[in-house]
This record gives C-alpha cells, sequence and structure tokens, in this order.
C-alpha cells in the first residue's frame, strides 16, 4: 500500500485546527484519528502513528496532556519519558539517616511521573492550550 509521510508543519497545523475545533479530546486514537482526516483533505495517501502525534503536540506546546495509568508489578528503569521522549528526573525523598532514597521519576516537560513499579500510560486527554 502506497502511504506518504506528511511534514512536521503539516502535522502541528492539523493537530492546532483539530483542537481548535474540538476542545478537549479525550483519547489519543481519536485525536489522531482527526488529524489524519484532516491531512487526508490533501492527500490521500498521508499516514502518521499516533505517537508522532502526541509527541507533535506536545514539543509545539499545542495541548497540554492528562496520563491516565496502569499499575504494573514491574520494576521502572530510568530512561527517556515514554510520553514525551523528554528527560525525566529522580523523585527524591530524605531519609532519617540523612540521605535520599528514589521513590520514583517524573517529567518535567508533561508531567508523567512513576514511581518504582511502572506505571504505563494507557490513556492521554488533550486540551488545547490558550
Ligand atoms: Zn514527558
Amino acid at each position: 500500500m502506497a502511504y506518504r509521510i506528511p511534514s512536521d508543519t503539516e502535522v502541528v497545523k492539523a493537530i492546532r485546527d483539530i483542537l481548535d475545533r474540538h476542545g478537549v479530546i479525550n483519547s489519543q486514537r481519536k485525536l489522531t484519528a482527526l488529524v489524519l482526516r484532516s491531512l487526508r483533505r490533501h492527500d490521500s495517501d498521508y499516514t502518521v502513528s499516533q505517537e508522532r502525534v502526541r509527541k507533535l503536540a506536545l514539543s509545539n506546546n499545542l495541548a497540554t496532556i492528562e496520563i491516565r495509568c496502569r499499575d504494573t508489578k514491574d520494576k521502572t528503569s530510568a530512561g527517556a519519558c515514554p510520553v514525551c521522549g523528554g528527560r525525566t528526573e529522580r523523585i527524591r525523598n530524605l531519609t532519617v539517616y540523612g540521605g535520599s532514597v528514589t521513590m520514583g521519576y517524573k517529567c518535567k516537560s508533561c508531567g508523567y511521573w512513576t514511581g518504582l513499579k511502572n506505571r504505563v500510560p494507557i490513556l492521554y486527554i488533550f486540551s488545547p492550550k490558550e
């Protein structure tokens, strides 16, 4: 199947239009479907992934995002933010002995956080930024 990749500029413009028209969009799949429909008016072979739409919306300051997560039993490992790809920082707690322990990790750009048991994002709610 033929497909083409739209430029960042085109995707960003489509996301902005959709958020303007629809306001809060309560799932990433829905946002991506609407963005794709808008893009395909220009080129019916365009395709875009949910992850790309989410990351472009965040990196271009188009939306604030509310993240619903599922708790898992897996240990969290330090690394890039699974939501926006940004850097995560340790959440530390001081101990009575004067040291500190890591309680989890938090992303400064999008607000995602996890404890020592990994929290996996399952739902994203996008609200347009003023
Ligand atoms: Zn993030």
